[in-house]
């Protein structure tokens, strides 16, 4: 029998996403979005295919920043739509959304298959998004992963990030090194204030309980639970949680055959 593939890609602003679906099997791979996303997520494709010995797939969802760039879709849909359906794959009871990609971070209450009962965006500003996060790693000389292995601090008033600006908050960042503050105390701020700004905005959906944490900074644990914290709900993740988009577009694919 011809085995049936359709492929779900999610151009983000850092990276290209993409989920390859049978009916049966999710692969999830990626890559840097890069200076040529059309080009990478072509490739991404070709290999992901090659891999699988098929030759294209039945239908294409592309969804994402970049989705418009992408020529080879057969269809493109919101990332919002594809989220949702994405994160409910991953975390089947989840009721509300909350992700934090690249760029922007999104809060989405969700019914129980997926679909969206309402939304809030922040796609203007990079305060609490991964290039927040990015940013004030570098200023500590730490990577954006590596900032998730060192243990957080308990905190301190004198230690805060007040800025929303991602330029004059890492000038904070940087005074409180000069000042000796320790490094921990300086996570510990950053946490807070990345998830007083994601809480605030996701307030306006009214999040219910259990929430699932998407996007490539759900990998962070400790913010995780910062973020659970401040607002008093139970968050979980996925280790694919990064795919949520993609696997929600491979699936919306698989429901057009
Ligand atoms: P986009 O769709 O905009 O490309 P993603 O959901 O793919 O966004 O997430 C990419 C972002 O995830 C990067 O900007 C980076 O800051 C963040 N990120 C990547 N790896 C990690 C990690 N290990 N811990 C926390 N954040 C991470």
């Amino acid at each position: 029998m011809k085995q049936i593939v359709v492929a779900g890609i999610d151009a983000g602003s850092s990276a290209i996403k993409l989920s390859l679906y049978d009916g049966m099997k999710m692969e999830n791979v990626s890559c840097p979005s890069g200076w040529n996303p059309k080009e990478q997520a072509a490739s991404l494709l070709a290999a992901a295919l090659a891999k699988q010995a098929v030759s294209t797939p039945a239908y294409l969802v592309g969804t994402g920043y970049g989705r418009s760039n992408l020529p080879f879709v057969t269809k493109a849909m919101t990332e919002i739509t594809c989220h949702a359906r994405g994160a409910a794959y991953l975390l089947p009871e989840a009721k509300t959304v909350i992700d934090i990609g690249g760029q922007d971070a999104k809060a989405i209450r969700i019914d129980g298959n997926g679909k969206v009962q309402d939304f809030v965006m922040n796609d203007k500003c990079a305060a609490g998004t991964g290039r927040f996060l990015q940013v004030m790693a570098n200023a500590l000389g730490l990577d954006v992963a590596e900032i998730g292995y060192i243990e957080a601090g308990a905190g301190s008033q004198e230690c805060t990030i007040n800025s929303m600006c991602t330029v004059f908050a890492e000038s904070e960042v940087i005074g409180l090194v000069n000042r000796g503050v320790a490094r921990e105390d300086i996570i510990a701020a950053l946490y807070t204030s990345i998830a007083n700004r994601v809480a605030a905005m996701a307030a306006a959906v009214q999040p219910v309980p259990p929430v699932a944490f998407t996007g490539g900074v759900a990998q962070n644990q400790a913010l995780r639970r910062k973020l659970a914290a401040r607002l008093g709900l139970e968050i979980s993740t996925h280790d694919q949680a990064i795919f949520a988009g993609s696997i929600g577009a491979a699936l919306y694919a698989w429901d057009a055959l």
